[in-house]
Order: C-alpha cells, then sequence, then structure tokens
C-alpha cells in the first residue's frame, strides 16, 4: 500500500477559516441573501458548497439590491466598500487581518510621503483592493525595477515568495534614497511552503490540493516542483491519474490556505486506494 505523508499546516489557513465561520454564521439565522463580490476564497468546490447555503458571488456590487455584502478575505475595492455604505447595505467585513495590515501600512507610507510600491500580482484581488485605498496611486511591481522616486516604501502580498521579495527589494535598494520596507508575507503561508519543501524530500511524489484560481496553492506548487518534479496540482480526487502512481511508494500532501479539509480527506484515501 502506499505511504501517505500529510503536512502539518493543512487545510484551511486562520482568515479562510474566519471567514467561512463568519458567513456561515450568518446564513445559520435564516439569512437568504448573502454576497460575496468574487468567490470570498479561491475555491471553486467550497464556493459551490456556500452556494447551496444561499452564500452566492457576484461580479459587480451593482448587481446587488439588498440582503448581505461580505468582504471577502481578499478585501474588497474601497470604491465598492464606499458604495456599500452609501446605499446603507449590510455587509460583514471578512478581510483577512493580515490583508488588512497590507494596507494599513500602505496608507500609513503614502500618508508620510513615501512612493508606495506593493509588490505582487497586479491581477491579483488583494492587490487590488490595496492599491485602491491608495485611490490608486501606488506602483505594483511583479519583477525587479526601477522607481523614480527618493522615497520609496514597500509593502508585499501575503502570499508571496520570501526570496523573491528580497530581489525586488535589493533591486530598489540600488536607487532609492530613502527606503521603507514591510514584509507583509503572511506567517501561515511562509509556514507552509517550509513544511512542503521538507516533505518534498522525504517522498517519490508531491500532491499540491487546492483552487487552480489560488494564488497560494499555484505558488505553493511552484516551489515543490522545483524540488521534487513528481508533483502534481490537483484540485479534488477526480483530478488524480492512476499512472502517476507507478513505482511510487511514499507520497505528500499538502494543500493552499483556501483547501478544505474534506477535500484533502477524499484525496488521502483515494491515494491509498492506488
Ligand atoms: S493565507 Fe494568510 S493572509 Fe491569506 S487569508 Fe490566510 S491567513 Fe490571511
Amino acid at each position: 500500500m502506499i505511504e501517505v505523508y500529510k503536512t502539518k499546516d493543512i487545510g484551511f489557513c486562520f482568515g479562510v477559516k474566519r471567514a467561512i465561520n463568519m458567513v456561515l454564521k450568518e446564513a445559520q439565522t435564516g439569512q437568504k441573501n448573502i454576497y460575496t463580490i468574487g468567490p470570498i476564497i479561491h475555491n471553486p468546490q467550497m464556493v459551490d458548497m456556500l452556494r447551496e447555503k444561499g452564500i452566492r458571488p457576484v461580479d459587480d456590487i451593482k448587481d446587488i439590491e439588498d440582503g448581505i455584502v461580505v468582504f471577502r478575505t481578499h478585501g474588497i475595492k474601497k470604491e465598492d466598500e464606499e458604495y456599500i455604505k452609501q446605499r446603507g447595505l449590510r455587509y460583514i467585513d471578512a478581510t483577512c487581518p493580515f490583508v488588512k495590515k497590507v494596507r494599513r501600512y500602505a496608507i500609513m507610507l503614502k500618508k508620510m510621503g513615501y512612493k508606495v510600491v506593493i509588490v505582487g500580482e497586479g491581477r491579483h484581488p488583494e492587490v487590488k483592493s490595496v492599491l485602491s485605498y491608495l485611490d490608486n496611486d501606488g506602483i505594483v511591481l511583479q519583477k525587479p525595477d526601477s522607481i523614480d522616486a527618493r522615497k520609496i516604501g514597500v509593502v508585499s502580498q501575503t502570499t508571496l515568495e520570501k526570496d523573491f521579495f528580497l530581489d525586488i527589494v535589493t533591486g530598489l535598494l540600488r536607487d532609492a534614497e530613502e527606503l521603507r520596507v514591510y514584509n507583509t508575507i503572511c506567517v501561515s503561508t511562509s509556514k507552509r511552503k517550509q513544511e512542503a519543501s521538507r516533505l518534498a524530500e522525504k517522498v517519490d511524489m508531491m500532491l499540491i490540493v487546492g483552487g487552480k484560481n489560488s494564488s497560494n496553492t499555484t505558488k505553493l506548487y511552484e516551489m515543490v516542483k522545483r524540488l521534487q518534479p513528481k508533483t502534481y496540482h490537483i484540485e479534488t480526487e477526480d483530478d488524480l491519474d492512476p499512472v502517476w502512481f507507478s513505482g511510487v511508494k511514499r507520497v505528500g500532501i499538502t494543500g493552499g490556505a483556501s483547501t478544505p479539509d474534506f477535500i484533502i480527506d477524499k484525496v488521502e484515501r483515494q491515494v491509498k486506494n492506488f
């Protein structure tokens, strides 16, 4: 039988657990129209499960007439928050406190006269949210680049790889007269990466479970794949291919911060059956 090992930190992270508990508590009161702007977390299976309980993602805030709006873990845009408040819509702020910390530091740096640099992916909702609270007066850096400013203030997307962040900061140091840096990488993300790298060295194959749209899961996959070439990113047990397991004795399983335990358990059971 295949031996299966899992990382210690697996399943929902603190921020995701908190957000899911908040919406479920609201759903339990019998409230039917609960909306999130975009998916509350980047896990399609969990979002489908929540939809059955009346918690639905919408693309545009203007599509919401009544009910309750949930601010998702990655945060929402400043203009959406203003709209919700102007319309007097009820809301639950489930933004992860670590994401709020990024925003807080970015706003503070701007007020102190720094040119704010957010190191991260421009398309990620967390980065878009932080930028919107700077009234879009900030720079998103996805690769080392020089910035034409005397005072530069830097924050990081919570799911970044530390080495990547360091590269960008080192690059900025070359030109800036003054550089103020806040390492806002989430501890949970770094811990998961450390545990996954350790596990990858002990097994013949790694499975990274989580949404294909999840930034932290994808980054975890890319990092582990560099250490263990036989690594696969799957969303559910249905993605497992028996061919992968030929000659494999030990399988390591880990997951992104938004991967529910029930999916990990199903994957584990299925692997043991091969
Ligand atoms: S990974 Fe970190 S920042 Fe993101 S939701 Fe979880 S605890 Fe918050």
